[in-house]
């Protein structure tokens, strides 16, 4: 089919250059990780030190990945120490998915624009195949690339950014080739370490960062906002060191937690967190509870909402769910006002100074921590009959 042949709406997805060393590369590797490594295994074997050291760089360039391309240099969420920033910069040179200043270019656009047809560089309203890979095949001229970085001048300000962005290609393309090549000799499992440690730990950690783009965008839950197609997925977390958890980090993009909850899988979280406590990681932001829990009822009123319009009596399921947001937003608001004056007198040690105001402030906290607990249930209980 000839480019004019193509309606409108599909021109968009098909046009632009296709970037045949892209093409080249992913094609080759995808494949060769498909065929060569399962033959290598069923014909030779494999000695367990080369799945160990593939999967230890794996797990090594995607949290340079989540931790600093995505964290720390796209969305600011942290600040980091020249060490660590350094570290996470070699990590990312592993990974092979372009400079930190060039995919957090990308990566702020995508933000901005998320679901934009042209604007966001892997919208998902293209589809899967555009958001996971087609993005990288072909260069669509929406503006987006710009030689100076204007988008990130707080990157450009950052000396190992720019160290790393100007000696990218061949540090990124020696490293992928040195060190399977160099652990190969020193183990006398050449071939095997380049097939694992090389090929294999490369397109698989490729294609799980590829699928934050695309399956978190397509498969999961949206508990924290509609306005955008990104998904909470837990299967997608394990995966991804706790990226999978992109409804959140769409709604809150600059907190340093994709999963929000202590217990939420986000391994990138545990590390910022746990390095915050010996100073390598500082100034970590965190989105109030009280906003995330507003934004979480927010959202169930708008799907029990449109579901409920499609009853016979949709006016007074309406009003009840009205009454029951307005009473929670309104408890939510008083326990977390009661918890804020409580922690501010701990911290000036009033509470301990006047015990009837102790006992006060702690009586007013329990109480109304109950009664938004209350509130939540009566709350839930009406609002997923229709959500
Ligand atoms: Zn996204
Ligand atoms: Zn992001």
């Amino acid at each position: 089919m000839s480019e004019t042949q193509i309606p409108n709406d599909q021109a968009t997805r098909q046009g632009g250059q296709l970037i045949w060393a892209n093409i080249i590369f992913f094609g080759l590797s995808f494949l060769a990780a498909l065929t060569l490594i399962p033959w290598y295994g069923i014909e030779y074997g494999y000695h367990w030190s080369t799945w160990l050291w593939g999967i230890g760089l794996w797990l090594f360039s995607s949290t340079s990945i989540s931790m600093g391309y995505h964290r720390l240099w796209s969305h600011r969420a942290y600040e980091a120490n020249p060490v660590l920033r350094a570290i996470l910069a070699f990590g990312g040179c592993l990974a092979l998915q372009n400079s930190a200043l060039h995919w957090s270019s990308d990566h702020r656009i995508h933000h901005k624009h998320v679901d934009h047809d042209e604007k966001d560089p892997y919208s998902a309203s293209l589809g899967f195949w555009h958001s996971h890979i087609g993005w990288l095949l072909k260069r669509r001229d929406n503006g987006r690339y710009n030689a100076q970085y204007d988008r990130c001048p707080d990157l450009k300000r950052d000396p190992i950014v720019m160290f790393q962005h100007k000696h990218y290609w061949w540090l990124s393309i020696g490293l992928n080739v040195a060190i399977p090549a160099l652990l190969g000799i020193f183990y006398g499992l050449f071939w095997e370490m380049m097939l694992v440690a090389g090929v294999w730990r490369l397109v698989w950690s490729h294609h799980l960062t590829f699928f934050i783009n695309s399956l978190a965008h397509i498969w999961g839950s949206r508990p924290y906002t509609e306005e955008n197609s990104a998904r909470d997925n837990i299967v997608l977390a394990f995966l991804t060191g706790g990226e999978g958890y992109h409804n959140y980090h769409h709604k809150f993009q600059f907190d340093y937690r994709n999963g929000v909850r202590w217990w939420h899988f986000d391994p990138s979280k545990w590390w910022i967190k746990t390095l915050s406590w010996v100073g390598v990681t500082k100034n970590l932001k965190v989105v109030p509870t009280e906003k995330i829990e507003k934004a979480k009822a927010q959202t169930l009123l708008l799907k029990a909402k449109e579901r409920a319009a499609e009853y016979p009596n949709a006016e007074e399921i309406m009003q009840r769910l009205y009454n029951e947001y307005d009473q929670l937003v309104m408890r939510i608001t008083e326990f977390y006002d009661a918890k804020k004056v409580w922690l501010e007198s701990k911290k000036a040690n009033l509470a301990y100074e006047i015990a009837e105001e102790k006992a006060h402030l702690i009586e007013n906290y329990e109480q109304f921590k109950l009664k938004l607990e209350k509130q939540k249930l009566s709350w839930l209980k009406l609002a997923k009959q229709y959500a």
